[in-house]
Protein backbone atom coordinates (compact mmCIF):
# COMPACT_ATOMS: atom_id res chain seq x y z
CA UNK A 1 0.00 0.00 0.00
CA UNK A 2 1.41 3.33 -1.12
CA UNK A 3 2.31 5.36 1.66
CA UNK A 4 0.71 8.74 2.19
CA UNK A 5 3.52 12.03 2.71
CA UNK A 6 2.28 13.49 6.37
CA UNK A 7 2.27 17.35 6.25
CA UNK A 8 2.50 18.56 9.87
CA UNK A 9 -0.24 21.48 8.74
CA UNK A 10 -2.74 18.41 8.03
CA UNK A 11 -2.07 16.64 11.46
CA UNK A 12 -2.45 20.06 13.65
CA UNK A 13 -6.10 20.77 11.51
CA UNK A 14 -6.95 17.33 12.61
CA UNK A 15 -5.67 17.54 16.40
CA UNK A 16 -7.69 20.79 16.58
CA UNK A 17 -10.79 19.44 15.17
CA UNK A 18 -10.74 16.55 17.54
CA UNK A 19 -11.27 16.25 21.28
CA UNK A 20 -8.19 16.93 23.52
CA UNK A 21 -8.15 13.54 25.44
CA UNK A 22 -9.03 11.19 22.69
CA UNK A 23 -5.98 12.43 21.17
CA UNK A 24 -3.69 11.96 24.16
CA UNK A 25 -5.27 8.32 24.16
CA UNK A 26 -4.16 7.24 20.75
CA UNK A 27 -1.01 9.22 20.58
CA UNK A 28 0.12 7.39 23.77
CA UNK A 29 0.27 4.09 22.09
CA UNK A 30 3.40 5.17 20.38
CA UNK A 31 3.34 4.17 16.91
CA UNK A 32 4.68 5.86 13.68
CA UNK A 33 3.06 9.41 12.62
CA UNK A 34 1.51 7.71 9.73
CA UNK A 35 -0.14 5.57 11.87
CA UNK A 36 -1.15 8.65 14.31
CA UNK A 37 -2.09 10.32 11.22
CA UNK A 38 -4.56 7.85 10.31
CA UNK A 39 -5.90 7.25 13.90
CA UNK A 40 -6.35 10.99 13.87
CA UNK A 41 -8.49 10.88 10.23
CA UNK A 42 -10.34 7.94 12.22
CA UNK A 43 -11.22 10.00 15.09
CA UNK A 44 -12.09 12.98 13.11
CA UNK A 45 -14.83 11.20 11.16
CA UNK A 46 -15.79 9.75 13.85
CA UNK A 47 -16.45 13.21 15.64
CA UNK A 48 -17.90 14.27 12.57
CA UNK A 49 -20.35 11.44 12.63
CA UNK A 50 -21.19 12.90 16.20
CA UNK A 51 -21.81 16.64 15.43
CA UNK A 52 -23.89 15.33 12.91
CA UNK A 53 -25.71 13.55 15.15
CA UNK A 54 -25.71 16.38 18.01
CA UNK A 55 -27.24 18.40 15.50
CA UNK A 56 -30.11 15.57 14.50
CA UNK A 57 -30.44 15.92 18.20
CA UNK A 58 -31.03 19.40 18.54
CA UNK A 59 -33.08 20.03 15.72
CA UNK A 60 -35.69 17.23 17.53
CA UNK A 61 -35.26 18.91 20.95
CA UNK A 62 -36.18 22.16 19.00
CA UNK A 63 -39.15 20.02 17.75
CA UNK A 64 -40.62 19.58 21.18
CA UNK A 65 -40.45 23.81 21.63
CA UNK A 66 -42.74 23.36 18.97
CA UNK A 67 -45.43 21.27 20.54
CA UNK A 68 -44.00 17.86 19.38
CA UNK A 69 -43.08 16.77 22.66
CA UNK A 70 -43.77 13.44 22.54
CA UNK A 71 -41.18 12.72 20.09
CA UNK A 72 -38.36 9.94 21.51
CA UNK A 73 -34.58 10.21 20.17
CA UNK A 74 -32.92 7.26 18.16
CA UNK A 75 -30.32 5.47 20.03
CA UNK A 76 -27.70 4.56 18.18
CA UNK A 77 -25.56 1.31 17.72
CA UNK A 78 -22.31 3.22 19.07
CA UNK A 79 -23.36 3.36 22.90
CA UNK A 80 -22.02 6.41 23.56
CA UNK A 81 -22.24 9.60 25.53
CA UNK A 82 -25.01 10.50 23.17
CA UNK A 83 -26.66 7.48 23.41
CA UNK A 84 -26.76 8.02 27.72
CA UNK A 85 -27.78 11.37 26.75
CA UNK A 86 -30.74 10.27 24.02
CA UNK A 87 -31.65 7.54 27.04
CA UNK A 88 -32.05 9.92 29.70
CA UNK A 89 -33.87 12.41 27.36
CA UNK A 90 -36.51 9.25 26.33
CA UNK A 91 -36.77 8.43 29.97
CA UNK A 92 -37.77 11.79 30.72
CA UNK A 93 -40.24 11.99 27.76
CA UNK A 94 -41.95 8.72 29.12
CA UNK A 95 -42.65 10.51 32.61
CA UNK A 96 -43.98 13.54 30.86
CA UNK A 97 -46.29 11.12 28.35
CA UNK A 98 -47.42 9.33 31.98
CA UNK A 99 -47.67 12.38 33.47
CA UNK A 100 -49.67 14.07 30.76
CA UNK A 101 -52.12 10.49 30.56
CA UNK A 102 -52.77 10.97 34.26
CA UNK A 103 -53.34 15.37 33.80
CA UNK A 104 -55.97 14.73 31.39
CA UNK A 105 -57.78 11.62 33.14
CA UNK A 106 -57.62 13.70 36.25
CA UNK A 107 -59.26 17.09 33.58
CA UNK A 108 -61.60 14.61 32.48
CA UNK A 109 -62.71 13.61 35.88
CA UNK A 110 -63.05 17.29 37.15
CA UNK A 111 -65.06 17.85 33.78
CA UNK A 112 -67.80 14.60 34.42
CA UNK A 113 -67.67 15.89 38.38
CA UNK A 114 -68.39 19.54 37.64
CA UNK A 115 -71.06 18.06 34.73
CA UNK A 116 -72.40 15.66 37.91
CA UNK A 117 -72.61 19.09 40.34
CA UNK A 118 -74.37 20.50 37.82
CA UNK A 119 -76.45 17.83 37.07
CA UNK A 120 -77.54 17.01 41.34
CA UNK A 121 -78.29 20.37 41.56
CA UNK A 122 -80.58 21.00 38.61
CA UNK A 123 -82.21 17.29 39.90
CA UNK A 124 -82.13 18.43 43.51
CA UNK A 125 -84.18 22.02 41.99
CA UNK A 126 -86.56 19.63 40.59
CA UNK A 127 -86.98 17.16 43.19
CA UNK A 128 -87.57 20.45 45.38
CA UNK A 129 -90.06 21.77 42.64
CA UNK A 130 -91.79 18.26 42.58
CA UNK A 131 -91.89 18.18 46.39
CA UNK A 132 -93.30 21.44 46.65
CA UNK A 133 -96.33 20.19 43.78
CA UNK A 134 -97.07 16.91 45.12
CA UNK A 135 -97.38 18.12 48.68
CA UNK A 136 -99.73 20.46 46.57
CA UNK A 137 -101.80 18.22 44.52
CA UNK A 138 -101.57 15.39 47.25
CA UNK A 139 -102.92 17.57 50.24
CA UNK A 140 -105.51 18.99 47.46
CA UNK A 141 -107.75 16.19 47.04
CA UNK A 142 -106.76 15.08 50.69
CA UNK A 143 -108.54 17.91 51.85
CA UNK A 144 -111.68 17.75 49.56
CA UNK A 145 -111.82 13.97 50.98
CA UNK A 146 -111.64 14.78 54.63
CA UNK A 147 -113.70 17.63 54.42
CA UNK A 148 -116.32 16.23 53.14
CA UNK A 149 -116.33 13.04 55.05
CA UNK A 150 -116.34 14.96 57.99
CA UNK A 151 -119.83 16.58 57.25
CA UNK A 152 -121.45 13.46 55.84
CA UNK A 153 -120.25 11.90 59.48
CA UNK A 154 -122.38 14.61 60.90
CA UNK A 155 -125.51 13.62 58.86
CA UNK A 156 -127.73 12.02 61.37
CA UNK A 157 -129.64 10.21 59.31
CA UNK A 158 -126.59 7.77 58.30
CA UNK A 159 -127.43 4.20 59.09
CA UNK A 160 -124.69 2.36 61.35
CA UNK A 161 -123.04 0.27 58.39
CA UNK A 162 -122.48 4.14 56.38
CA UNK A 163 -121.03 5.94 59.38
CA UNK A 164 -118.63 2.91 59.90
CA UNK A 165 -117.42 3.08 56.00
CA UNK A 166 -116.80 6.70 57.02
CA UNK A 167 -115.07 6.18 59.51
CA UNK A 168 -112.77 3.51 57.49
CA UNK A 169 -112.29 6.33 54.84
CA UNK A 170 -111.74 9.44 57.61
CA UNK A 171 -108.75 7.06 59.45
CA UNK A 172 -107.22 6.02 56.12
CA UNK A 173 -107.25 9.54 54.79
CA UNK A 174 -105.50 10.61 58.13
CA UNK A 175 -102.86 8.10 58.06
CA UNK A 176 -101.88 8.96 54.59
CA UNK A 177 -101.91 12.86 55.59
CA UNK A 178 -99.50 11.88 58.54
CA UNK A 179 -97.39 9.64 55.85
CA UNK A 180 -97.32 12.49 53.73
CA UNK A 181 -96.40 14.85 56.15
CA UNK A 182 -93.38 13.04 57.34
CA UNK A 183 -92.39 12.13 54.03
CA UNK A 184 -92.39 15.84 53.35
CA UNK A 185 -90.64 16.54 56.58
CA UNK A 186 -87.60 14.05 56.04
CA UNK A 187 -87.01 15.36 52.62
CA UNK A 188 -87.10 18.89 54.16
CA UNK A 189 -84.50 18.28 56.71
CA UNK A 190 -82.50 16.06 54.22
CA UNK A 191 -82.22 18.85 51.84
CA UNK A 192 -81.34 21.91 54.56
CA UNK A 193 -84.78 23.69 54.20
CA UNK A 194 -85.88 23.43 57.51
CA UNK A 195 -84.88 26.62 59.03
CA UNK A 196 -84.72 26.87 62.96
CA UNK A 197 -85.76 29.85 64.87
CA UNK A 198 -85.25 31.15 68.00
CA UNK A 199 -88.40 32.38 69.54
CA UNK A 200 -89.88 32.78 73.08
CA UNK A 201 -92.04 30.27 74.12
CA UNK A 202 -93.62 28.94 77.41
CA UNK A 203 -93.65 25.20 77.96
CA UNK A 204 -97.05 25.30 79.44
CA UNK A 205 -98.75 26.50 76.54
CA UNK A 206 -96.42 23.89 74.36
CA UNK A 207 -97.95 20.82 76.83
CA UNK A 208 -101.63 22.47 76.86
CA UNK A 209 -101.63 22.14 73.23
CA UNK A 210 -100.26 18.98 73.77
CA UNK A 211 -103.38 18.45 75.78
CA UNK A 212 -105.74 19.90 73.84
CA UNK A 213 -104.43 17.75 70.67
CA UNK A 214 -104.14 14.34 72.40
CA UNK A 215 -107.57 14.53 74.68
CA UNK A 216 -109.41 12.66 72.28
CA UNK A 217 -106.81 9.78 71.77
CA UNK A 218 -106.38 9.82 75.55
CA UNK A 219 -109.75 9.27 76.11
CA UNK A 220 -110.48 6.93 73.86
CA UNK A 221 -107.86 4.26 74.78
CA UNK A 222 -108.81 5.08 78.58
CA UNK A 223 -105.14 5.97 79.11
CA UNK A 224 -103.61 8.20 82.27
CA UNK A 225 -101.86 10.91 80.75
CA UNK A 226 -99.70 13.63 83.38
CA UNK A 227 -97.79 16.36 82.52
CA UNK A 228 -94.94 17.59 84.77
CA UNK A 229 -93.09 21.18 84.14
CA UNK A 230 -90.40 21.23 87.33
CA UNK A 231 -90.74 24.07 89.02
CA UNK A 232 -86.83 25.18 87.75
CA UNK A 233 -87.85 25.22 84.05
CA UNK A 234 -88.09 29.05 83.08
CA UNK A 235 -91.34 30.38 82.35
CA UNK A 236 -89.75 31.84 79.28
CA UNK A 237 -87.51 29.48 77.03
CA UNK A 238 -86.01 30.61 73.46
CA UNK A 239 -85.87 27.71 70.98
CA UNK A 240 -87.78 26.78 67.82
CA UNK A 241 -91.10 25.70 69.52
CA UNK A 242 -92.60 24.33 66.50
CA UNK A 243 -89.63 22.03 66.15
CA UNK A 244 -90.02 21.50 69.78
CA UNK A 245 -93.82 20.46 69.63
CA UNK A 246 -93.25 18.52 66.68
CA UNK A 247 -90.79 15.86 68.72
CA UNK A 248 -93.17 15.81 71.61
CA UNK A 249 -96.09 15.35 69.30
CA UNK A 250 -94.21 12.28 67.79
CA UNK A 251 -93.06 10.71 71.25
CA UNK A 252 -96.44 10.99 72.42
CA UNK A 253 -98.20 9.77 69.73
CA UNK A 254 -96.37 6.82 69.64
CA UNK A 255 -96.39 6.23 73.32
CA UNK A 256 -100.74 6.53 72.92
CA UNK A 257 -100.34 3.81 69.96
CA UNK A 258 -97.74 1.75 71.41
CA UNK A 259 -99.41 1.36 74.91
CA UNK A 260 -102.20 -0.81 75.38
CA UNK A 261 -105.69 0.62 76.50
CA UNK A 262 -105.96 1.64 80.34
CA UNK A 263 -102.11 2.57 80.05
CA UNK A 264 -99.92 5.45 81.79
CA UNK A 265 -98.30 7.99 80.09
CA UNK A 266 -96.19 10.61 81.64
CA UNK A 267 -94.84 13.80 80.16
CA UNK A 268 -91.94 15.45 82.31
CA UNK A 269 -90.01 18.48 81.30
CA UNK A 270 -86.99 19.60 83.67
CA UNK A 271 -83.81 22.00 83.69
CA UNK A 272 -80.91 20.07 83.70
CA UNK A 273 -78.13 22.85 83.72
CA UNK A 274 -77.84 26.31 83.47
CA UNK A 275 -74.72 28.45 82.33
CA UNK A 276 -74.33 31.57 81.76
CA UNK A 277 -75.54 31.22 77.85
CA UNK A 278 -77.62 28.24 77.87
CA UNK A 279 -80.65 26.16 79.66
CA UNK A 280 -80.02 22.48 79.39
CA UNK A 281 -83.54 20.94 79.07
CA UNK A 282 -84.36 17.63 79.54
CA UNK A 283 -88.05 16.33 78.21
CA UNK A 284 -89.03 12.98 79.12
CA UNK A 285 -92.16 10.32 77.74
CA UNK A 286 -92.34 7.58 79.30
CA UNK A 287 -95.08 4.82 79.27
CA UNK A 288 -95.87 1.62 80.27
CA UNK A 289 -96.81 0.16 76.52
CA UNK A 290 -95.62 -2.61 74.62
CA UNK A 291 -92.26 -2.12 74.68
CA UNK A 292 -89.20 -2.55 72.20
CA UNK A 293 -86.56 -5.51 72.25
CA UNK A 294 -83.54 -4.44 72.86
CA UNK A 295 -82.01 -5.36 69.18
CA UNK A 296 -83.95 -3.14 67.85
CA UNK A 297 -83.55 0.15 70.76
CA UNK A 298 -80.85 2.03 67.91
CA UNK A 299 -82.66 0.61 64.35
CA UNK A 300 -86.13 2.24 65.09
CA UNK A 301 -84.45 5.70 64.33
CA UNK A 302 -83.42 4.53 61.12
CA UNK A 303 -86.03 5.34 58.24
CA UNK A 304 -88.97 2.89 57.75
CA UNK A 305 -88.07 0.85 60.40
CA UNK A 306 -90.46 -0.62 62.85
CA UNK A 307 -90.18 -3.06 65.13
CA UNK A 308 -93.44 -5.31 63.58
CA UNK A 309 -94.36 -4.29 60.17
CA UNK A 310 -97.89 -4.49 60.49
CA UNK A 311 -97.81 -0.96 62.41
CA UNK A 312 -98.60 1.00 59.43
CA UNK A 313 -101.62 -0.77 58.89
CA UNK A 314 -102.98 -1.39 62.89
CA UNK A 315 -101.58 1.58 64.28
CA UNK A 316 -100.71 4.38 61.59
CA UNK A 317 -97.34 5.32 60.53
CA UNK A 318 -94.74 4.36 58.28
CA UNK A 319 -91.66 4.45 60.49
CA UNK A 320 -90.23 7.93 60.43
CA UNK A 321 -91.64 9.73 63.24
CA UNK A 322 -88.39 8.51 65.54
CA UNK A 323 -85.99 9.47 62.45
CA UNK A 324 -87.50 13.04 62.17
CA UNK A 325 -87.55 13.37 65.87
CA UNK A 326 -83.94 12.36 66.10
CA UNK A 327 -82.90 14.25 63.47
CA UNK A 328 -84.63 17.39 64.43
CA UNK A 329 -83.19 16.72 67.88
CA UNK A 330 -79.87 16.67 67.10
CA UNK A 331 -80.57 20.06 64.20
CA UNK A 332 -80.96 21.96 67.56
CA UNK A 333 -77.95 20.67 68.90
CA UNK A 334 -79.16 18.33 71.10
CA UNK A 335 -79.93 14.64 71.93
CA UNK A 336 -81.94 11.51 72.20
CA UNK A 337 -81.65 8.18 74.59
CA UNK A 338 -84.31 5.46 74.53
CA UNK A 339 -84.40 2.97 77.42
CA UNK A 340 -87.06 -0.04 76.97
CA UNK A 341 -88.11 -2.95 78.62
CA UNK A 342 -90.15 -5.60 76.32
CA UNK A 343 -93.91 -5.92 77.63
CA UNK A 344 -93.11 -3.02 80.62
CA UNK A 345 -92.81 0.05 78.93
CA UNK A 346 -90.40 2.63 77.41
CA UNK A 347 -88.94 5.80 78.20
CA UNK A 348 -87.61 8.36 75.22
CA UNK A 349 -85.36 11.22 76.84
CA UNK A 350 -84.62 14.39 74.56
CA UNK A 351 -82.19 16.74 75.98
CA UNK A 352 -81.69 20.01 74.44
CA UNK A 353 -79.45 22.89 75.15
CA UNK A 354 -81.35 26.01 74.35
CA UNK A 355 -79.67 29.60 73.74
CA UNK A 356 -80.40 32.37 76.42
CA UNK A 357 -79.60 34.87 73.78
CA UNK A 358 -82.18 35.18 71.24
CA UNK A 359 -80.32 35.06 67.90
CA UNK A 360 -82.42 35.02 64.44
CA UNK A 361 -85.88 35.83 66.55
CA UNK A 362 -88.69 35.88 63.93
CA UNK A 363 -91.26 36.86 66.45
CA UNK A 364 -91.33 37.35 69.93
CA UNK A 365 -94.85 36.18 70.39
CA UNK A 366 -95.30 32.87 72.73
CA UNK A 367 -96.65 30.09 70.74
CA UNK A 368 -100.79 29.77 71.15
CA UNK A 369 -102.58 26.69 70.83
CA UNK A 370 -103.90 25.49 67.76
CA UNK A 371 -107.26 25.67 68.24
CA UNK A 372 -108.01 28.38 69.83
CA UNK A 373 -111.74 28.03 72.00
CA UNK A 374 -114.37 29.49 69.74
CA UNK A 375 -115.13 33.34 70.99
CA UNK A 376 -118.60 33.93 71.95
CA UNK A 377 -119.49 36.60 70.11
CA UNK A 378 -122.55 37.40 67.93
CA UNK A 379 -122.36 40.15 65.17
CA UNK A 380 -125.07 42.12 64.41
CA UNK A 381 -124.78 41.30 60.46
CA UNK A 382 -123.44 38.45 58.55
CA UNK A 383 -119.54 37.95 58.44
CA UNK A 384 -118.52 38.62 54.61
CA UNK A 385 -115.51 36.25 53.91
CA UNK A 386 -114.18 36.44 49.87
CA UNK A 387 -112.65 32.82 49.56
CA UNK A 388 -110.13 33.30 46.26
CA UNK A 389 -109.66 29.36 45.66
CA UNK A 390 -109.14 27.73 42.30
CA UNK A 391 -110.13 24.42 42.98
CA UNK A 392 -113.45 23.49 43.17
CA UNK A 393 -114.14 20.72 45.78
CA UNK A 394 -112.25 23.15 48.52
CA UNK A 395 -114.59 26.20 47.23
CA UNK A 396 -118.30 24.12 48.36
CA UNK A 397 -115.81 22.56 50.93
CA UNK A 398 -114.84 26.17 52.65
CA UNK A 399 -118.18 27.23 51.73
CA UNK A 400 -120.38 24.92 53.64
CA UNK A 401 -118.25 25.16 56.47
CA UNK A 402 -118.81 28.50 56.63
CA UNK A 403 -122.47 28.32 55.90
CA UNK A 404 -122.85 26.28 59.26
CA UNK A 405 -121.50 29.18 60.70
CA UNK A 406 -123.57 31.91 59.54
CA UNK A 407 -120.89 33.19 57.44
CA UNK A 408 -121.39 35.21 53.83
CA UNK A 409 -118.48 33.58 51.39
CA UNK A 410 -118.29 35.18 48.11
CA UNK A 411 -115.58 32.88 45.90
CA UNK A 412 -113.51 33.97 43.79
CA UNK A 413 -110.99 31.70 41.32
CA UNK A 414 -107.73 33.50 41.54
CA UNK A 415 -105.78 36.43 42.76
CA UNK A 416 -106.57 38.64 40.01
CA UNK A 417 -110.02 38.02 40.63
CA UNK A 418 -109.77 38.50 44.28
CA UNK A 419 -108.35 42.35 43.90
CA UNK A 420 -110.87 43.15 41.53
CA UNK A 421 -113.37 41.72 44.67
CA UNK A 422 -112.10 43.59 47.23
CA UNK A 423 -111.83 46.83 45.21
CA UNK A 424 -115.19 46.54 44.52
CA UNK A 425 -117.43 45.32 47.66
CA UNK A 426 -116.93 45.31 51.57
CA UNK A 427 -115.55 42.25 52.86
CA UNK A 428 -114.74 41.17 56.30
CA UNK A 429 -111.94 38.91 55.94
CA UNK A 430 -110.12 37.33 52.98
CA UNK A 431 -109.20 33.54 52.77
CA UNK A 432 -106.02 32.76 50.42
CA UNK A 433 -105.18 29.96 48.71
CA UNK A 434 -101.50 30.50 47.57
CA UNK A 435 -101.01 28.84 44.45
CA UNK A 436 -103.54 29.99 41.88
CA UNK A 437 -103.61 30.50 37.99
CA UNK A 438 -103.61 33.76 36.21
CA UNK A 439 -102.38 35.76 39.44
CA UNK A 440 -100.59 34.01 43.46
CA UNK A 441 -102.12 34.52 46.67
CA UNK A 442 -98.75 35.94 47.27
CA UNK A 443 -99.35 38.82 44.47
CA UNK A 444 -102.69 39.29 45.29
CA UNK A 445 -101.90 39.61 48.82
CA UNK A 446 -99.20 42.85 47.47
CA UNK A 447 -101.64 44.33 45.70
CA UNK A 448 -104.22 43.92 47.89
CA UNK A 449 -102.15 45.41 51.21
CA UNK A 450 -101.19 48.09 48.37
CA UNK A 451 -104.08 49.72 48.11
CA UNK A 452 -105.00 53.22 49.19
CA UNK A 453 -108.92 52.59 50.67
CA UNK A 454 -106.69 52.06 54.30
CA UNK A 455 -110.04 50.42 54.96
CA UNK A 456 -109.58 47.52 52.02
CA UNK A 457 -105.76 47.54 52.43
CA UNK A 458 -106.25 46.47 56.53
CA UNK A 459 -108.59 43.52 55.24
CA UNK A 460 -107.41 40.19 57.38
CA UNK A 461 -106.30 38.14 55.18
CA UNK A 462 -105.75 34.39 56.20
CA UNK A 463 -103.27 31.88 53.90
CA UNK A 464 -105.18 28.60 53.26
CA UNK A 465 -103.28 26.46 51.71
CA UNK A 466 -101.91 23.07 50.83
CA UNK A 467 -98.06 24.11 50.21
CA UNK A 468 -95.96 22.89 53.35
CA UNK A 469 -92.20 22.79 51.96
CA UNK A 470 -89.86 25.87 51.45
CA UNK A 471 -90.70 28.46 53.97
CA UNK A 472 -94.36 29.27 53.28
CA UNK A 473 -94.97 29.96 57.35
CA UNK A 474 -92.17 32.83 57.69
CA UNK A 475 -93.14 34.24 54.42
CA UNK A 476 -96.58 34.98 55.22
CA UNK A 477 -95.62 37.14 58.09
CA UNK A 478 -93.70 39.22 55.79
CA UNK A 479 -96.00 39.65 52.85
CA UNK A 480 -98.69 40.78 54.90
CA UNK A 481 -101.21 37.30 55.77
CA UNK A 482 -102.50 38.08 59.16
CA UNK A 483 -102.61 34.13 59.33
CA UNK A 484 -101.58 30.72 57.78
CA UNK A 485 -103.94 27.70 58.04
CA UNK A 486 -102.49 24.86 56.34
CA UNK A 487 -105.48 22.19 54.40
CA UNK A 488 -106.16 19.82 55.21
CA UNK A 489 -107.86 22.70 57.97
CA UNK A 490 -109.60 21.93 60.89
CA UNK A 491 -113.44 23.25 60.61
CA UNK A 492 -113.08 25.07 63.55
CA UNK A 493 -110.10 26.50 64.20
CA UNK A 494 -110.53 27.88 60.49
CA UNK A 495 -113.96 29.65 61.81
CA UNK A 496 -112.40 30.56 65.35
CA UNK A 497 -109.48 32.33 63.44
CA UNK A 498 -112.08 34.41 61.32
CA UNK A 499 -113.98 35.18 64.00
CA UNK A 500 -110.72 36.58 65.75
CA UNK A 501 -109.26 38.41 63.52
CA UNK A 502 -112.47 39.54 61.95
CA UNK A 503 -113.21 40.52 66.23
CA UNK A 504 -109.76 42.52 66.14
CA UNK A 505 -110.79 44.42 63.44
CA UNK A 506 -113.88 45.48 64.65
CA UNK A 507 -112.26 46.87 67.67
CA UNK A 508 -114.34 44.06 69.54
CA UNK A 509 -111.27 42.04 71.56
P1 LIG B 1 -94.21 4.70 63.46
O1 LIG B 1 -94.72 5.05 64.81
O2 LIG B 1 -94.83 5.49 62.38
O3 LIG B 1 -94.22 3.24 63.17
P2 LIG B 1 -91.68 5.70 64.47
O4 LIG B 1 -90.44 6.03 63.72
O5 LIG B 1 -92.30 6.77 65.27
O6 LIG B 1 -92.68 5.12 63.39
O7 LIG B 1 -91.34 4.49 65.40
C1 LIG B 1 -90.63 3.38 64.89
C2 LIG B 1 -91.00 2.14 65.64
O8 LIG B 1 -90.48 2.19 66.96
C3 LIG B 1 -92.49 1.94 65.81
O9 LIG B 1 -93.06 1.33 64.66
C4 LIG B 1 -92.52 1.02 67.01
O10 LIG B 1 -92.27 -0.31 66.62
C5 LIG B 1 -91.35 1.51 67.85
N1 LIG B 1 -91.77 2.44 68.90
C6 LIG B 1 -91.69 3.79 68.88
N2 LIG B 1 -92.14 4.33 70.02
C7 LIG B 1 -92.53 3.31 70.79
C8 LIG B 1 -93.10 3.20 72.12
N3 LIG B 1 -93.35 4.27 72.88
N4 LIG B 1 -93.37 1.96 72.58
C9 LIG B 1 -93.10 0.87 71.83
N5 LIG B 1 -92.58 0.89 70.60
C10 LIG B 1 -92.30 2.09 70.07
Amino acid sequence: MEQKKVNLDEVLKLVREINFDEFQNQITTGNSLEDVYQELVFLSNKMKSKKERADAIIEHISGCYEGDFFNYLPISENRDELDVFCMGFNTYIEELEHATVSKNKYEIAIKDLLQEKERSESLSKSKDVFMASMSHEIRTPLNGILGFVELLLKNKSLDDDSKRHLEFIKLSGDILLVIINDILDLVKIETGEVALFNRAFDFTILTQLINETFTKKIKDKKHKFSCKIEPNVPPTLFGDSIRISQVLFNLINNAIKFTPEKGKIRLKVKLLQETETTHTIAIIVKDNGIGIPEDKLESIFNPFEQVTTDNSRTKGGAGLGLTIVKKLTEMMGGKIEVKSVLNSGSRFKIILPLNKIVENQFSSTVVKPKTMPMPEITFDTKINVLLAEDNRINQILVQKVLDKHNINCITVANGQLAVEAVKDNDFDLILMDIMMPVMDGYEATTLIRGLKDKEKSSIPIIALTAIVTGTVVEDSATIGFDKYISKPFDAESLTSSIYELVSLKKGRV
